[in-house]
């Protein structure tokens, strides 16, 4: 018993020193991630009640010259934690502008991108009035008197909320002022009430897939989603389901007044190529 006692502290920890071993290598890896073009960004539809796709959430992809794809739950909380997710977050945001340039000139002005924003991008990336990441998410400086919206939305999650400061509530005010909406995303993960989330400008609320893959099977998520979207109507605020893979799910969070849909049931995330050769006018706004 003591030998395979031994045997399994060597193996946790020849295991350890392995998930250590590339978790260090990915960090150096990623440092040429951008300069090496390895990233690229795919978008995936969202679709309003009517099931027209209005949004797109752009969704990063690393392709590593050796390990191949690395899907983002693989790396960026590495980029978190080496602060090289400001960098990245930079790149994305960069990107998804380009992409909303060429998606508009295809099907309209009406069709806005959303771009996932880490917590500590937000921190690390505004000055002192929390202005900068604003300033960078700016589709285009001459027009902000003459369009509302940019067409950028910012998705943020509830943890930021819940840990913020005074400089998170600035940043926030500076999206509002450049035209930037804001949704919380992965509503319903953490412990935060939509009171106290509605002391913040927010537009939408994303439904975490958590919640919505469970409607039709557990009870409890039908009376939980339908609250949640009650409630944020109530509040003024937008609500997006993700993760729908069924059209029973779709057709109950429609039937609860859901205001968007994105899933697989309608479209997996795509490249930017296949965005712009979506039939003009059939789907789009
Ligand atoms: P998220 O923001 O909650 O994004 C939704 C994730 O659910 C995406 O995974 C998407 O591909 C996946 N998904 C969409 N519809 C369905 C469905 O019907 N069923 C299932 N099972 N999954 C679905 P993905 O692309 O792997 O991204 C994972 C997470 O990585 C994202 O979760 C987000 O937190 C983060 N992420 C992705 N891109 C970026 C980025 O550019 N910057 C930052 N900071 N984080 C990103
Ligand atoms: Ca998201
Ligand atoms: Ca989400
Ligand atoms: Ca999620």
């Amino acid at each position: 018993a003591k030998q395979s006692g031994r045997d399994a502290t060597r193996r946790f920890s020849w295991e350890l020193k392995e998930a250590l071993t590339s978790k260090i290598e990915l960090i150096q890896d990623l440092r040429h991630a951008i300069l090496n073009q390895e990233f690229h960004l795919l978008y995936q539809p969202i679709v309003n009640k009517y099931g027209k796709v209005t949004k797109f959430e752009a969704l990063i992809r690393w392709v590593h010259p050796e390990k191949g794809l690395i899907p983002p739950d693989r790396f960026i909380q590495f980029a978190e934690e080496s602060g090289q997710i400001v960098e990245i977050g930079h790149w994305v945001i960069q990107e998804a502008k380009r992409a909303l340039a060429s998606i508009r000139e295809v099907h309209g002005d009406q069709v806005q991108i959303s771009v996932n924003v880490s917590p500590i991008q937000l921190s690390k990336q505004q000055g002192e009035d929390g202005r900068l990441l604003a300033e960078l998410l700016l589709h285009n400086t001459s027009s902000r008197k003459i369009q509302q919206h940019n067409g950028l939305i910012v998705e943020i999650t509830e943890h930021l909320l819940m840990n913020s400061d005074e400089s998170t509530r600035k940043a926030l005010l500076a999206f509002r002022e450049e035209g930037i909406q804001v949704a919380l995303d992965d509503f319903g993960t953490g412990y935060s009430s939509l009171a106290y989330i509605m002391n913040y400008d927010i537009d939408y609320l994303k439904i975490d897939r958590e919640f919505v893959q469970k409607l039709g099977a557990e009870t409890t998520s039908e009376t939980l989603c339908e609250a949640i979207i009650s409630m944020a109507h109530a509040l003024g605020v937008l609500v997006v389901a993700e993760g729908v893979e069924t059209q029973e799910q779709a057709d109950l969070l429609l039937g609860y007044g859901c205001d968007y849909l994105q899933g697989y049931y309608f479209s997996k995330p795509i490249p930017l190529q296949k965005v712009l050769s979506y039939q003009q006018g059939k789907v789009l706004l």
